[in-house]
């Protein structure tokens, strides 16, 4: 009886299996295909059934796949097989024992009669569990040869899965120096981010895949508490999406701080592992790190170039340029560095009145823009500080001003305001902080350089300039008169002054006098041309010189003179002038001319005032 046993044939020709397994699968590397191949072929020799249940990889430890029959699944995943007690498995004690399941007997839809299952164990992992059920129960001389059987078939799908895993990683491996490669060589926050997309799209193309949390890409889910948390602490979360999806949120990392976040949503189907994550989670820290080279290039740069438009500014400002040229200059920096729409220069002058400095741009003379210059003043003066708004429709609820976009920055000395610096744009929120802080330190810098151009440019006009006539002074018209010797150009003198002055003193006071030598004054200033210097002489006489000037036209201009001031003074007076002309030809110097002058200028009051006297 015994060695009949022995010399019988085996039910199962294990290599005859194998290589019809083999050629069934068509060399497939599906593990689920090969896996149902090999179960319909012992539930066929059975006549009952075989399930597999295959433990992945990457799942959370000892969790089984690929099973119809969910129960048995849990119960596999949570009774039998606690980690501590596959461990302790030996492989072949696991292997010999095909062991009973008593408890399942008439509990399965699919399982009837007697139950028996194996655990997978190659190279002391775990690798599934083959359960199977059969109406009588199995001989124990199957139960070998279905041992070495499987045995075989486990052998086969850890290979299989093996190699499986290392494409897997290869290709995320390769996806990964990809990127990594592009991302050291890109100072580009867009590239670094359509890098990490198309990557993951590569790799995960059943996935959808989101930014969320960038500059410039809030979406509503910004309010999406899964997500925010995300973005504040740096963890990876899974949600349940809708029914049937779920949502990673993997965090964009940088050494610096998190940059955004990577929103994975998949079916169940597709769903991740926990190796996925982990490689997600690696290309987002390399995206971040990326992220924030990105970010700290641009942000140097943007230093350099704040430095050097400050280092210019300081320099151009210091090699002290008129007050003009200044504010030209610092109007046009502000409109170039800032791509402002308008900037003015406000300056406070000597009348406690407000001007807009010439070079302001066009908007800041029309009188259309009074009102909204007046109200940013005003409002600078008040509060004594620095106005920065991103949107003035909100800030008037109104949507009829033209410009959304507002800095102005108030000029100080010995802490009173002496200008202001307006920078409009119609877009909203145009100007940034960091630009807004720049401002500021540009108008500091130029502060000081207008102010000292004003003073000195003041100080200029009063060493030129008579205080009571406003004509220049006597000082200056020698000046002129003595450069216009030296470049030979010739020229008329007209020496005026006017008659019975001290009538006019002795009848209506001093005060009075000096009214009709500003009236005087003004006749004058109204009357000769730009290239003409009038001057006050001293006392009441005055004097032009008319450079490069004929007798003729000089004589008229002299008369016209005689007729506008008896008809314009009041009280009315009436002058007398003495004219004297030199050319190249004539060999006169400065004192000469003033000379003949005063003496023509006698002969006129000899001759009976309000009247012309010259020589030729
Ligand atoms: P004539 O027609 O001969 O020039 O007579 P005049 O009275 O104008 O001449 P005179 O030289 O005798 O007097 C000049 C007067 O002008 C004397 C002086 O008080 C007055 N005068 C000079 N400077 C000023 C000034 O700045 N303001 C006023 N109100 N008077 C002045
Ligand atoms: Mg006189
Ligand atoms: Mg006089």
């Amino acid at each position: 009886m015994k060695s009949e046993l022995e010399n019988r044939e085996p039910l199962l020709n294990i290599k005859d299996v194998l290589l019809r397994l083999i050629y069934e699968t068509n060399y497939t590397e599906k593990l689920t295909n090969i896996g149902s191949i090999m179960m319909k072929y012992l539930a066929e020799k059975l006549d009952g059934v075989g399930l597999l249940y295959l433990r992945d990889n990457d799942q959370d430890p000892f969790q089984f796949n690929a099973c119809s029959e969910t129960a048995l699944l849990s119960y596999f995943n949570s009774v039998t097989l606690s980690p501590a007690e596959i461990k302790s498995i030996e492989p072949k004690a696991g292997l010999h024992a095909l062991q009973t399941i008593d408890c399942f007997n008439g509990k399965f839809n699919s399982l009837k009669g007697n139950v028996y299952y194996t655990l997978m164990l190659y190279k002391e992992e775990c690798i599934g569990v083959v359960v199977l059920s059969s109406p009588i129960p199995i001989q124990s001389f199957l139960k070998e040869e279905l041992l070495d059987l499987l045995e075989e078939f486990t052998k086969l799908l850890y290979q299989v899965r093996r190699h499986l895993h290392t494409t897997k990683m290869g290709k995320q491996y390769e996806q990964l120096f990809l990127v990594t490669d592009k991302f050291h060589s890109s100072m580009d926050e867009k590239e670094v981010l359509e890098g990490v997309i198309h990557s993951l799209k590569e790799l995960y193309p059943a996935a959808t895949i989101d930014l969320l949390f960038l500059e410039g890409r809030s979406r509503e889910t910004v309010l999406d508490s899964d997500a925010s948390y995300v973005f504040m602490t740096g963890e990876v979360r899974k949600v349940q999406g809708s029914y049937d999806q779920d949502i990673f949120y993997v965090p964009l990392r940088g050494r610096q701080g998190i940059y955004g976040v990577l929103e994975v949503s998949v079916t169940h189907q597709h769903s991740l592992y926990r190796k996925d994550i982990e490689f997600i989670q690696l290309l987002a820290n390399t995206a971040g790190h990326a992220l924030e080279n990105a970010r700290l290039y641009q942000q140097s740069q943007r230093l350099i170039s704040d430095l050097r438009l400050v280092n210019e500014a300081a320099q151009h400002l210091n090699a002290s340029s008129g007050f003009n040229q200044t504010a030209h200059y610092l109007i046009e920096r502000l409109l170039k560095a800032f791509r402002s729409d308008e900037v003015g220069v406000l300056f406070s002058n000597n009348e406690n009145d407000w001007e807009t400095v010439p070079g302001s741009t066009a908007f800041f003379f029309e009188e259309g823009s009074r009102r909204i210059v007046d109200n940013i003043r005003h409002k600078v003066l008040q509060t004594e500080d620095s106005l920065f708004r991103g949107d003035l429709w909100k800030e008037f609820s109104s949507k009829h001003i033209l410009f959304r976009s507002l800095i102005a920055i108030p000029m100080f000395q010995d802490q009173h305001i002496m200008g202001l610096v307006i920078m409009l744009h119609k877009e909203p929120y145009h100007f940034t902080f960091d630009g807004f802080k720049l401002v500021i330190s540009l108008v500091q810098h130029s502060t000081l350089a207008l102010i000292n151009a004003r003073l000195k440019e003041e100080l200029e006009y009063r060493v030129i300039t008579d205080q009571l006539t406003h004509l220049y002074s006597r000082h200056f018209l020698n000046e002129k008169i003595s450069e216009s010797f030296k470049n030979g150009e010739g020229g008329v003198l007209i020496l005026i002054d006017i008659d019975n002055f001290k009538d006019i003193n002795d009848t209506y006071g001093h005060p009075v006098g000096d009214k009709i030598l500003k009236q005087v004054g003004r006749i004058i200033q109204t009357t000769v041309r730009e290239k003409d210097i009038a001057a006050r002489w001293g006392g009441e006489e005055l004097a032009i010189y008319l450079p490069k000037e004929s007798l003729e036209m000089s004589t008229e201009m002299a008369e016209k003179l005689l007729v506008l001031v008896e008809q314009e003074t009041d009280p009315q007076v009436t002058i007398s002038c003495g004219l004297a002309m030199w050319t190249q030809d004539n060999q006169t110097g400065p004192e000469e001319l003033l000379d003949i002058a005063d003496k023509a200028l006698y002969k006129a009051k000899s001759r009976g005032k309000n009247c012309i006297h010259y020589f030729i």
